[in-house]
């Protein structure tokens, strides 16, 4: 499958059309951002890491029912995938307090949630992603029936259950997530976008050292990311 015109350019990946109306091309790119892009970066054999990290989860998820529109990876860097409409709904599962969580409620940070938190981010930089609740997707047209918002909330609940399992057996503690979702041409809603240390947070579960885009965001280790994303993908490939 050849690359046509690029339909999307984001923060992290370029989607191009392809030759079948109902498939598009998603290409990793290096680029780091933080901060709603305030802080940018680059390091090269990111985008190829993301590709490869997000290829394993989604193959892992598919295995476990939930539906992705992952199709097939194509190389180092690119995946074939289903055509989306994405919902512009951010979907942010927790099982530790940190990050804006802390921030906005004062939870001591490294707080073991009482049980799994589901919360809903609109999708829009120039308002800086904000926190919306069940009324407010309505109200801005997210999602055409309320009852989609709790499908929403199964799926990241699901997934959680089997990230969280698969990875406390590599000694990862799977801390957070931001997932999305989109609207495939039959209405099935798939798993899109990507999972990887660039998404989640983890910490390992022996030094409680962050393998993820907390680095570059925090400067930890000069705010270099890719050993840590080496290792968190050497740790999936591991046979448990
Ligand atoms: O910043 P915050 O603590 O809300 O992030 C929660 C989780 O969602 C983190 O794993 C972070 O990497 C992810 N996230 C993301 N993209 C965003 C916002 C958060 O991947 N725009």
């Amino acid at each position: 499958m050849q690359k046509k015109d690029l339909l999307y350019e984001g923060k992290a990946k370029k989607l191009y059309k392809t030759e079948d109306e109902n498939l598009l091309i998603a290409e990793f790119k290096d680029d780091l951002t933080a901060f709603n892009a305030e802080k940018k970066g680059s390091e090269s054999g990111k985008g190829a890491l993301n590709c490869l990290i997000s290829t394993e989860l989604f193959a892992l998820l598919e295995s476990n029912g939930i539906k992705t529109h992952l199709v097939e990876t194509l190389d180092d860097n690119n995946q074939l995938v289903k055509k989306v409409d994405i919902i512009n709904i951010e979907v942010v599962v927790r099982n530790v307090a940190t990050g804006s969580l802390t921030k906005r409620l004062g939870i001591k940070d490294g707080t073991v949630l009482p049980f799994t938190l589901v919360e809903f981010y609109l999708k829009d930089d120039d308002l800086n992603d904000p926190i919306i609740n069940d009324e407010h997707c309505i109200i801005l047209n997210l999602v055409d029936d309320r009852s989609k918002l709790e499908v929403l909330r199964q799926k990241g609940r699901a997934i959680n259950d089997i990230l969280k399992e698969f990875f406390a057996k590599r000694r990862l503690n799977l801390v957070d997530f931001k997932v999305e979702f989109g609207i495939d041409k039959d209405g099935e809603i798939l798993l899109s976008d990507e999972i990887s240390p660039d998404s989640c947070r983890f910490w390992d579960m022996d030094t409680n050292e962050k393998m993820d885009k907390d680095r570059f965001r925090q400067n930890i280790g000069d705010g270099n990311v890719k050993v840590a994303y080496e290792e968190v993908l050497k740790r999936i490939k591991e046979v448990k």
